[in-house]
C-alpha cells in the first residue's frame, strides 16, 4: 500500500483543485491520500466527488498550532473527524477569519514600503481560501518583485521582514478539538523550523498524554538524524509514525507520495478515528 497522509489544494495554499488532486495521487500509484488544507475542510466534498476508484481518502485538516502562551509555532493534523462537530467548526472559522487581517497587514506593510502588491489581488489569487504567505508570495511574483514563490520566503520578504504571526490554536487545545470532533491528531514535521525554534521532546510527550495519536517522521523537512531520533521517541511513547509529502502542488517543489506512511501505521490512525476514510461510490 502507498499511502500520503499530507496534502494541500487550492482549498488553503496549493495549487491544484482538490478534485485534480486525487486524480494525481491515482496517477501516481497512491491507494490512500489524505486532504490537509490549512485551517478549513472546504477542499472534502469536491475531493470525494472525483475519488477514482481504488483511491481511499482520508478527510483532514492541517492547524496552525503553538506551545505555550507566544511560544513556539507548530502544526496539528487532524484526521477522519466529524466537520459539522461544532466547537472544533468554530475554532477553524476564527483561524480563516483572523487570516484576512494579518494579511492585509502584512501587504499594507509591503505597500507602505513602495513594494506593488494590492490586498484585491492577494484576495484574488486566494479565491475563497484561507488567505495566508503563498497568496501574498504570488502576488509578489505577478508584480516581478519575486522569480517564484519559495524566493518570496526569503528573509528579506514573507520569511522574515513582513512576517507576521498568526492566530494559534494552543497545541493542547487542538488535540482535544481533534479528538471531540472524533478524528486523530498527528503532529506535522515536528522538526520543521516555523519559526526558528522546535518544542522538545518534552512537549510531545505532554501531547501524547493528551491524546495525541502520532508524529510525521518522514517529510521533506526532516533531516535523517531528526527522522531516527522522533522513530525512536515516538516508540518510547507509543506514537504512530507517519510520512507524508506535505504536497502544495507549484508552491513547493516536492511530489505527491515522494514519502509514505505503512500500512499499520494508516490502520492504527482509521482504528482510533471515529469516521472512515472515504471510498468511490459503486
Ligand atoms: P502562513 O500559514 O500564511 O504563515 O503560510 C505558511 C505556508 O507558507 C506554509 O504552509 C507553506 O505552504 C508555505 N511556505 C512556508 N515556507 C515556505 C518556503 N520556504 N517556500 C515555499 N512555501 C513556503
Ligand atoms: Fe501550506
Ligand atoms: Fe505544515
Ligand atoms: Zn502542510
Amino acid at each position: 500500500m502507498r499511502i500520503d497522509l499530507h496534502a494541500h489544494s487550492t482549498a488553503s495554499d496549493g495549487t491544484t483543485a482538490p478534485a485534480a488532486l486525487v486524480r494525481l495521487a491515482a496517477d501516481a500509484g497512491l491507494d490512500v491520500v489524505a486532504l490537509t488544507d490549512h485551517d478549513t475542510t472546504a477542499g472534502w466534498a469536491e475531493a470525494t466527488a472525483a475519488l477514482p476508484p481504488g483511491l481511499s481518502l482520508v478527510t483532514g485538516v492541517e492547524l496552525s498550532c503553538r506551545w505555550a502562551d507566544g511560544g513556539i509555532e507548530m502544526h496539528m493534523l487532524g484526521y477522519l473527524f466529524d466537520r459539522e462537530e461544532p466547537v472544533f467548526a468554530a475554532e477553524r472559522a476564527a483561524a480563516r477569519t483572523a487570516r484576512v487581517d494579518r494579511a492585509r497587514r502584512m501587504v499594507d506593510a509591503l505597500t507602505a514600503d513602495g513594494v506593488p502588491v494590492s490586498w484585491e489581488r492577494v484576495s484574488e489569487l486566494a479565491a475563497g481560501a484561507p488567505v495566508g504567505r503563498p497568496h501574498v508570495a504570488g502576488a509578489l511574483v505577478e508584480a516581478g518583485v519575486v522569480p517564484d514563490v519559495p524566493a518570496a520566503f526569503a528573509d528579506r520578504w514573507l520569511g522574515r521582514r513582513y512576517r507576521l504571526p498568526k492566530r494559534d490554536t494552543d497545541a493542547i487545545e487542538a488535540v482535544r478539538l481533534i479528538r471531540g470532533a472524533g478524528g486523530v491528531a498527528v503532529f506535522a514535521h515536528p522538526r520543521a523550523r516555523l519559526r526558528g525554534r522546535t518544542v522538545p521532546d518534552s512537549t510531545i510527550a505532554a501531547l501524547a498524554a493528551a491524546g495525541m495519536a502520532g508524529i510525521e517522521v518522514d517529510h521533506p523537512d526532516h533531516g535523517e538524524a531528526d527522522r531516527a531520533e522522533l522513530r525512536t521517541l515516538a516508540a518510547d511513547l507509543g506514537l504512530v509514525t507517519t510520512g507524508s509529502s506535505d504536497f502544495h502542488g507549484a508552491n513547493k517543489p516536492v511530489r505527491l507520495g515522494e514519502h509514505t506512511t505503512s500500512a499499520e501505521a494508516y490502520e492504527r490512525i482509521v482504528a482510533l478515528s471515529g469516521s472512515p476514510p472515504v471510498r468511490a461510490a459503486g
